[in-house]
């Protein structure tokens, strides 16, 4: 068998898309069913950036582009960089890639191979482990616990280090907790970083502009001391609804830019090129896009962790940022895979087991509050009827 098929034939992928796949198909047998499980806002891409997009294809933009990404969006970017983050870059370090998880794939790519390690939230995106175990890398999870406020410990972190680790994925707030990392945490984690300068960070910002009640997000962008070794992902999908229009954005340190740019001239050659140019919309229009959608997670966010903690043996914190609601289910009796699997099946609300997300994800589940209101309180409705009528398997 070819390498390649074997290795993706060892790793695994993101079970939100069967979940989502299957609840399609209930659907059209008729089925009624709330999907709480998918990670993208419900909401329409805005307005402008759509038609910043028609507008680039109607003016005849639809040839390739530089690899890195035209250089008005790279500076769109920056000055997205400076007005949230107060950290100045320079274009020449952005990269334009199809989506965060091609810039995950290209930064795990670079550091993954055998003998080395990589160490990666758990529970976390799954993709951080399935691409890990595609270059040959070892997987080091990193727990991430609800008694830390699903946060980062950095001096856990740290512990895991050791002469073969070879890069540090960090993701704040977070999938799929809706944790956020606190910044005295991160000056703990970037000082003991000092002790390992071969190790290079990758931090996934993806969900850098959702928080609430006035959370900080801190990023790692803004600590000089590991700009050399740090790289930091970005995009539009989350913040301005626009996940299938595949467009992620990174800022590289010198000494892989240019592994960067020939991965992306030797892969996908460049975004398309209106959709780079929906994204200058994105980033330089106005923003009461991302608030108006804030307001309506908020609202959402308040509902669902409300009516989960009103379930019997459910207990959920208030989650810091993200879309997610990560509901600790232990005292139901359930084990989370067979009642996220028995919730679709029976009572027709989609969410996603918590060992989905890795080891430390058994006892939780994660709902998606990317759905209306009257939907997320049906399917805690639904939820509770079936807790009550039903025994544990
Ligand atoms: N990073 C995290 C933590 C995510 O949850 C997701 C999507 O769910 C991504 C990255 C990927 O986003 P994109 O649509 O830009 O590939």
């Amino acid at each position: 068998m070819p390498k390649i098929v074997e290795a993706f034939s060892r790793i695994g992928e993101e079970n939100a898309f069967a979940v989502l796949a299957r609840a399609t198909q209930l659907q059209a047998q008729g089925r009624d069913v709330i999907n709480l499980g998918i990670g993208q806002p419900d909401f329409a891409t805005p307005e402008h950036i759509v038609e910043a997009a028609i507008k680039a294809l109607r003016d005849g933009h639809h040839g390739y582009t530089p690899a890195t990404g035209i250089l008005p969006l790279r500076e769109a970017i920056c000055r997205d960089v400076a007005r949230r983050l107060n950290v100045e870059v320079s274009p020449d370090a952005v990269m334009v890639m199809p989506g965060g998880k091609v810039t995950m794939f290209a930064a795990i790519l670079m550091f993954g191979e055998p003998g080395a390690e990589i160490l990666y939230p758990d529970p976390g995106f799954p993709i951080y482990r399935s691409m890990i175990e595609f270059t040959g890398a070892k997987p080091v999870p990193v727990p991430i616990r609800e008694e830390n406020g699903f946060a980062f410990s950095a001096q856990e972190t740290l512990s895991l280090i050791n002469e073969r680790t070879r890069l540090v994925i960090l993701n704040s707030p977070a999938n799929p907790t809706g944790g956020v990392t606190p910044k005295a945490e991160i000056d703990a984690l970037v000082a003991g970083l000092a002790a390992h300068p071969d190790v290079a960070i990758l931090s996934d910002e993806i969900y850098g502009s959702m928080t609430y009640d006035g959370e900080p997000h801190v990023s790692l962008l803004s600590y000089p001391e590991i700009r050399d070794r740090l790289i930091w992902l970005d995009g539009a999908s989350k913040t301005y609804a626009m996940t299938g229009w595949r467009l992620g954005w990174s800022v590289w340190p010198p000494a892989f830019y240019e592994a960067a740019r020939k991965l992306a001239v030797n892969s996908f050659s460049c975004v398309n090129a209106a959709t780079q140019r929906a994204g200058i919309a994105a980033l330089d229009g106005p923003q009461d896009c991302v608030a108006t959608m804030m307001t309506a997670f908020d609202a959402r966010r308040k509902l669902v962790v409300e009516g989960l903690n009103a379930l019997p043996g459910i207990r959920c914190r208030m989650p810091k940022g993200a879309f997610y609601a990560f509901p600790n289910i232990r005292a139901t009796g359930w084990k989370a895979k067979p009642l996220a699997s028995a919730l679709l099946e029976k009572a027709g609300v989609a969410v996603i087991g918590g060992p989905d997300f890795g080891i430390h994800g058994e006892g939780y589940l994660r709902l998606s509050y990317a759905a209306s209101q009257d939907a997320i309180s049906t399917a805690l409705r639904r939820m509770g009827d079936f807790l009550e009528s039903e025994t544990p398997l």
